[in-house]
């Protein structure tokens, strides 16, 4: 699957780090993805916090 999502909000096109914050942060469905941008507004963090988070979310394994 790679078609390109684009923002929600802004329809900018995603990257897929915003895709999958996204996904793992606002528990949505992929029909509502945010850009890195209107991620970070909208969950009044940086976009360096978001990275963080991801990376944290990214390296959880089971
Ligand atoms: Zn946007």
């Amino acid at each position: 699957m790679k078609k390109s999502v684009k923002c929600y909000l802004c329809e900018a096109e995603t990257e897929r780090a915003a895709v999958l914050i996204s996904e793992k942060l606002l528990h949505k469905s992929a029909a509502t993805v945010y850009c890195l941008d209107c991620l970070s507004d909208y969950l009044d963090m940086t976009k360096e916090a978001l990275f963080e988070k991801w990376a944290q979310l990214s390296s959880v394994k089971h």
